[in-house]
């Protein structure tokens, strides 16, 4: 016997949940299935707890700087394990938050992985359920590397089920996931290295940034090492070494940490059944509306290869809802100026081209604003941590058209700047804006 509904949502994750509950706002009949935990990557093993473990070394380096405020700090211990059990048990609260709201809006819950068997018809277990349309919003998965013994490393999952801190640590990768997480073991107290394959860490930031974010890591003790290339993972009796394509041997290590990439779940999908296409990294293209290449199957989320964050998948859930379901054609998220954070130590916010973007899209027409100073914060410390700003503007109205902050608050800093770019605001209006004494944002106001 098969089921019938107006939707059915692959995955309950962020993008899938969004787009079940907004549509069934609407009065459509909605089924989400989920084959892992309500929530999805960033709920269980990604933004939530990872912002927790950076809470965490953000508090260590609080405590480091507290002596020079006056107090007497003395720091005996960090319970880790003791962290993660309350982790824990706040992403499981979380979980049954989530599954109380689709039972709230009458979304149908079923637990299980769907595959296609057709494009009207996707199995999960020993059922088979029909819809009008399909959203596909399976995220995606960490690479582990093709190498000998990559086993014995864990991925950024793996991260999440420590139970407790491993002393010696490498991560391989020169992503944002590999900073974050390096800067959780280093604030701990683990002797952590950054082994990268190419020149540096986030490649695809602004050079500013990725400069005073490598100055950042040093300061702290994270040794970065460039053009590694992984080539074995050996267990030894005193850990794990890394061997380099070139000969060269790393560690030994208690633990590495594999942050080479995410790939999307799309494989195990049966798409073929569906006739939806997929690109050769098996991520699922649509076209602005979300569309595969099936009229009534769409895809969002971290699947489709496009910008893999929360609100982005959320962002593209919601509104592909309100445009099927509450007559708003026009309505769809425009993949462009969306503003992120990286949890480091400082941390980064970043919104739009970065210098060499802009100056390849507007040439001569680039001008950009910089600058570079120790927050108050720092004003009787020895260990300053500088924070940096960019501005990158265009034309004669100087357009902003790139925003970049490392320092501290900046992942605060940023969303409403954010808001201001998005509206299309100029440098003078930026100058326009009174400035906000004694802080950091008060810079990007004042800038010459
Ligand atoms: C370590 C880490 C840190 C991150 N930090 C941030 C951050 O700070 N800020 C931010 O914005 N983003 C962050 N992200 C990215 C963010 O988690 C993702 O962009 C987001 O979760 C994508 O949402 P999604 O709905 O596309 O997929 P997901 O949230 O991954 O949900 C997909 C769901 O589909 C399920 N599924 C897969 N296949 C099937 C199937 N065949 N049948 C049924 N269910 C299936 C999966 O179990 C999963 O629950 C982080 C990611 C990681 C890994």
């Amino acid at each position: 016997m098969t089921t019938h509904f107006d939707l059915l949502v692959i995955g309950g994750g962020s993008g899938g949940l969004a787009h079940a509950q907004r549509a069934a706002e609407y009065g459509i009949k909605v089924a989400v299935v989920e084959s892992g935990p309500l929530g999805g990557t960033c709920v269980n093993v990604g933004c939530v707890p990872k912002k927790i473990m950076w809470y965490s070394a953000h508090h260590a380096h609080q405590m480091k700087h507290a002596g020079d405020f006056g107090f007497d700090v003395s720091v005996n211990s960090h319970d880790w394990a003791d962290l993660k059990k309350k982790r824990d048990a706040y992403i499981h609260r979380l979980n049954g938050i989530y599954e109380a709201n689709l039972d709230r809006r009458d979304v149908i819950y079923l637990e299980g992985h769907a595959s296609f068997i057709d494009d009207k018809t996707v199995a999960v277990g020993d059922k088979q359920y029909t819809a009008d349309r399909f959203v596909i919003a399976t995220g995606g998965f960490p690479i582990v590397p093709r190498i000998h013994g990559a086993e014995h490393g864990i991925t950024s999952d793996g991260f999440f089920e420590l139970e407790e801190r491993p002393q010696r640590v490498a991560l391989v990768g020169s992503g944002y996931i590999s900073v974050e997480l390096a800067g959780v073991f280093n604030a701990l107290g683990s002797d952590t290295t950054v082994l990268v394959r190419k020149g540096g860490v986030v490649r695809s930031f602004d050079k500013m940034l990725r400069t005073e974010l490598e100055l950042a890591m040093h300061q702290s003790g994270i040794d970065l090492i460039t053009g590694v290339v992984p080539h074995e993972l050996k267990k030894t009796d005193n850990g794990l070494q890394l061997i380099a394509e070139d000969g060269r041997e790393f560690g030994e290590y208690d633990a590495v940490v594999w942050a080479v990439g995410r790939a999307p779940n799309s494989e195990a999908l049966d798409l073929d059944n569906a006739g939806v296409e997929m690109n050769g990294y098996g991520f699922i293209p649509t076209d602005d509306w979300q569309k595969t290449n099936v009229d009534h199957i769409f895809a969002l989320g971290d699947v489709t290869g496009r910008d893999a964050l929360t609100p982005v998948a959320i962002a593209a859930g919601r509104r592909l809802a309100d445009r099927l379901y509450n007559n708003m054609p026009e309505r769809r998220l425009e993949y462009h100026t969306i503003p992120t954070v990286i949890f480091t130590h400082p941390p980064i916010g970043t919104v739009g081209l970065t210098e060499e973007k802009a100056r390849e899209q507007y040439g001569a027409q680039v001008k950009v604003y910089e600058t570079r100073f120790n927050p108050m914060v720092y004003a009787f410390s020895e260990n300053k941590v500088p924070t940096a700003m960019k501005l990158i503007v265009t034309g004669a109205e100087e357009k902003i058209v790139g925003c970049h902050i490392i320092g501290d608050g900046a992942d605060e800093m940023l969303q409403g700047f954010a808001v201001a770019i998005r509206m299309g605001a100029t440098k003078a209006q930026f100058d326009d804006t009174v400035a906000i004494h004694p802080t950091s944002s008060e810079e990007l106001v004042t800038m010459r």
